[in-house]
């Protein structure tokens, strides 16, 4: 298992194969939206959450543990990215692509945006190393699926590795 956590001891806690599909349809949304660096050290993050990289039920991360920028128009502005990808997300954006049926990832991507919506992040702890720097941003598209990379870290993307 693999724990998304939110605020208030809320967490999301998928299998390894739910956690890749929660990655993939996450990918496809996050690669249509990045536009502003956090938004690109958030999909870097995401590219962290690739078990065919890191390892089976090793991956997820805590939302008071992420850098939300230095003021709170800043972390509005991630928080609000996060909410459109998962909007984005939760319209099947590019499910289409997929080579298998998401039967439960729709209510994944609901029960982490309300955790997302409900996250003060004034409560975060700073000085944690979680979000990827801003030297560490995925900037680089897979060519070949049309999504964020895994640059810095690999060259692959998270379908790259799914040897699709
Ligand atoms: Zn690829």
């Amino acid at each position: 298992m693999n724990k998304f956590k939110g605020g208030n001891d809320r967490h999301l806690s998928l299998s390894n194969g739910g956690t890749a599909v929660f990655v993939d349809v996450l990918t496809f949304a996050v690669s249509e939206l990045a536009r502003e660096p956090w938004d690109f050290r958030f999909a870097a993050l995401l590219s962290l959450q690739n078990q065919n990289v890191m390892g089976r039920g090793v991956v997820g991360f805590a939302l008071e543990e992420l850098d939300w920028g230095e003021s709170p128009q800043e972390a509005a502005a991630a928080k609000d990215f996060l909410l459109r990808v998962l909007d984005l997300a939760l319209t099947r954006h590019r499910w289409d692509e997929l080579t298998y049926e998401p039967p439960r990832v729709e209510g994944y991507l609901r029960t982490y945006r309300a955790m997302v919506q409900d996250f003060d992040f004034a409560t975060a702890k700073a000085g944690e190393d979680v979000l990827p720097g801003p030297q560490e941003a995925a900037r680089a598209s897979c060519v070949r699926h049309r999504v964020l990379n895994g640059l810095p870290f690999w060259e692959e993307c998270v379908f790259c590795t799914d040897g699709l």
